[in-house]
């Protein structure tokens, strides 16, 4: 098994648990890492002082058993400077920029999706997940993120609405588009189990046919869980492992602490979990 997760919320954002909790469900399912990565977004962004200090403070009582590390999810449409000192950036797209009176985030509700959709792009689909994959190519140019977060989130309520068909090239070419200018860049994406581990979405971010072309890219990846309770740390990983190796990865990234205590990126194989 993975013994490692990066994306782990805790009540300093809209996790249900506190960071001490996950640090020892993560203890009990043998962890070597466990990396923090509370949002700072334009609509959830913590107390930043108070989180480092308590993720710190995590670190140095578990030294022993655990390399904890304190990250970020930060939004393609928030101030990287929000978060100093951060040791991994998460770089995710929750938004569509567009200027509302109300939620821009894609994931917020089935409601919200379709009143963004209808409102600002005349209820063209495929012209909002156009313009939210264009957004997410900056992601690496606008935060120098470590990672790039469930690059696919545009279908978070696409299993319910079938508001568009994600085979459909007018879907699939902003994407691979995005998805190549990235990879070019050198950014790691995550295959993220969030929806998949809570019951939201039959597939994982991002989808099978998104993931081969990641791997066909020469993409590499992490794996997580985006955790919110402790229940779910390493939920999916199993399945996450399977599809990675079906689509033809041979590694899974995981970032670890070295002795001059700066962060690497390191890469196991798949066929050892
Ligand atoms: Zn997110
Ligand atoms: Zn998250």
């Amino acid at each position: 098994m993975l013994r490692a997760n990066y994306h782990t919320h805790t009540t300093f954002c809209d996790g249900d648990n506190a960071a001490e909790e996950m640090v020892q469900r993560a203890l009990e399912l043998g962890f070597e890492h466990l990396g923090f990565s509370g949002h700072m977004d334009e609509e959830i962004h913590m107390d930043w002082p108070a989180y480092t200090a308590e993720i710190a403070r995590l670190r140095a009582a578990y030294a022993h058993d655990l390399d904890i590390i304190c990250g970020v999810e930060l939004d393609t449409l928030y101030d990287p400077s929000s978060c100093p000192g951060a040791e991994y950036v998460i770089g995710s797209t929750h938004y569509v920029d567009v200027d509302v009176p109300f939620s821009r985030a894609v994931d917020y509700s089935e409601e919200v999706s379709q009143r963004l959709c209808d409102e600002c792009f005349g209820g063209d689909w495929y012209a909002m997940c156009r313009s939210y994959y264009e957004l997410e190519a900056q992601v690496y140019d606008r935060l120098s993120c470590t990672f790039v977060g469930h690059f696919d989130l545009i279908t978070r309520f696409n299993d319910q609405m079938r508001s568009f068909d994600e085979d459909d090239p007018r879907y699939m070419t902003p994407a691979l588009e995005a998805m190549e200018h990235l990879v070019s860049q050198g950014v790691p994406f995550e295959i993220n189990c969030g929806a998949h581990n809570r019951g939201r979405k039959a597939e994982l971010y991002p989808r099978r046919s998104l993931l081969k072309a990641l791997h066909d890219f020469g993409g590499q990846i992490l794996i997580n869980s985006d955790a919110h309770q402790t229940k779910v740390l390493n939920g999916s990983f199993d399945v996450a492992v399977q599809r990675a190796i079906a689509c033809g990865f041979t590694h899974v990234n995981v970032l670890a602490h070295t002795p001059s205590d700066s962060v690497e990126m390191r890469q196991v194989p798949l066929d050892t979990l």
